[in-house]
């Protein structure tokens, strides 16, 4: 049986083996609760991106001649895999990113249902047929690989991004280098290692690790057909600039600035719970935490007591710690452009509330923590309502009513996902009909997406492709028409009409 742990350190996936990297820079994997160094992994060179893209090129013929119901067969035994080695996992990502282990589960679980799904495709990817216009001739399209596709991840979800990119591209018959965040190299590792055991013929997928410089020598490789990127808006709209110049392909997962209505007709019981996960959940790293709560004046005080007793009592600490409500911050930089934030919400007028500061967690100084915050009289102009803060940190703020509620939700350049709380089903039907976000939840928080549903944002967080669900098969295939004639004679579509 595979030992996960026992994957080789210090070393990226290549044309089927573990390879040390062309140069010896390494990054180190750091527990961000602890501070215990937990391994090393290649800082991989461009010389790296391009023996791994090269071994890509090299086993696309035959990756694609495999018919796709074989390819899927592999898939399904990964996903297999991935449910045996559940746990080992989540403990892995938990230690190296810091989420609870609850939600690394979860992580790991979405992994076993992406896999699960888009296996079950490699049984349709189908096309159509249609009437052609002139006599005997038959039309049809069909799906085609794109070719090698590069896939760069962010660190909040180490297993689960990576599998909604990777197990799809090679479905659909295409090859993949991946290059993980350099946050959770050892997940991404032990994830390669899952998927090749399950039987991917050697350079199938290929893992180089390494920081911005190894992505973006992977995004300017000319092998490349496609980028298929997650991470922030600032760095995606850079590497979509760098593909578009060269015509390569690029689907895009970017920054969001979530947000919840909260109607004074609400649940607020129901509302505080499902506001406490999405604010706080994964210290409000995720790209679906809601970072905004737009409440009429009825609720106000009540939402932001209900919410500030429950967070006040989530408790801090390491993410294995099964009493633990809340893990650190992923990193010391992350935290620093926390408190930035919050002390740019203080300068702009707004109340903290609750947290705001650094606690001390007993056992872990090390850990990069920071309190649950909640900034109250917050107002759209500010910067905390504008710009994505990417930690435990929620604005509150006042609308007379729904329809400038929905003005506030949609006055932000993201557009990821948002969430209404009320009784009135008028109120939450207008909601999701006018709000412009990729997701929209009634009586639900911000976060909660399920695999088999289009996943992904509009505006600023993304470029109009979609994660998750069949549109997923939309990024990592392009379609071909096949006209067949077998009138034996000239037919001139548009002209030869009678
Ligand atoms: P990031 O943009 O800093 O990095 C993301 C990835 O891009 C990393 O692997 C990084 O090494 C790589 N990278 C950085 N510079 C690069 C360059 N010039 N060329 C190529 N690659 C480069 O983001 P992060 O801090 O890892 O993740 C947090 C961000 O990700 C947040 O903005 C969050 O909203 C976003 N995110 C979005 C989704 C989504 O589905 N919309 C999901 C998760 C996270």
């Amino acid at each position: 049986m595979l030992e996960l742990l026992a994957v080789p350190q210090g070393r990226n996936y290549i044309a089927g083996r573990w390879v040390d990297p062309v140069g010896d820079r390494m990054l180190t994997s750091v527990n961000p609760a602890t501070g215990e160094v937990l391994g090393v992994a290649p800082d991989s060179s461009a010389a790296d991106v391009d023996r791994a893209v090269r071994a890509a090129a090299e086993a696309w013929p035959s990756w694609r001649a495999t018919p796709a119901p074989r390819r899927a067969e592999i898939l399904f035994r990964a996903a297999e895999l991935l449910v045996r080695h559940k746990e080992e996992l989540a403990r892995l990502a938990t230690r190296e990113m810091g989420k609870i282990l609850t939600e690394t589960r979860g992580d790991v679980q979405e992994a076993i249902d992406m896999t699960y799904f888009i296996a079950g495709e490699g049984r349709r990817l189908h096309g159509y047929t249609t009437p052609s216009e002139m006599p005997r001739k038959a039309a049809y399209c069909v799906r085609q690989p794109l070719g090698v596709v590069g896939v760069i991840t962010p660190w909040n979800f180490p297993v689960a991004i990576p599998s909604w990119k990777i197990v799809p591209a090679l479905v659909c018959g295409n090859t993949v280098v991946f290059k993980p965040a350099p946050e959770t190299p050892l997940s991404a590792a032990a994830f390669t290692a899952l998927l090749v055991e399950a039987g991917l013929p050697p350079g199938v997928l290929n893992l180089v690790t390494g920081g911005d410089e190894t992505g973006a020598a992977l995004v300017d490789h000319p092998g490349i057909a496609l980028i298929s990127f997650t991470g922030s808006t600032d760095v995606g709209l850079q590497v979509a600039a760098r593909c578009q110049a060269r015509g390569v392909r690029v689907s895009l997962e970017m920054g969001g600035k979530n947000a919840a209505i909260v109607l004074d007709d609400a649940d607020l019981e129901l509302a505080a719970d499902a506001l406490t996960w999405s604010a706080f959940g994964t210290t409000g790293q995720r790209c679906t935490a809601c970072s905004r709560i737009v409440v009429t004046p009825r609720a106000h005080r009540e939402v932001v007591e209900r919410l500030a007793d429950r967070a006040r009592r989530l408790r801090l600490g390491d993410g294995l710690d099964p009493a633990t409500d809340m893990g650190p911050l992923v990193s010391a930089s992350q935290r620093q452009r926390v408190e930035t934030y919050v002390e740019i919400g203080r300068r702009e007028g707004a109340t903290v509330v609750l947290g705001g500061e650094r606690p001390r967690v007993p056992g872990l100084e090390r850990g990069f923590f920071y309190a649950p915050t909640i900034l109250d009289g917050v107002t759209p102009g500010m910067r905390v309502a504008q710009e994505e803060i990417f930690g435990p940190v929620v604005g509150v703020m006042d609308a007379a009513s729904l329809e400038e509620a929905i003005e506030i939700v949609n006055g932000v350049r993201y557009g990821l996902c948002a969430s209404i709380f009320t009784r009135d089903v008028f109120a939450a039907m207008r909601a999701v009909e006018e709000i412009r976000t990729g997701i929209v939840y009634v009586n639900h928080g911000t976060t909660g997406a399920e695999v088999h549903l289009p996943f992904g944002g509009t505006r600023a967080t993304g470029n109009g492709h979609r994660e998750g669900g069949l549109q997923v098969l939309d990024v990592f295939t392009e379609w071909k028409s096949v006209y067949i004639d077998y009138s034996g004679r000239l037919q001139r579509a548009q002209i030869d009409r009678d």
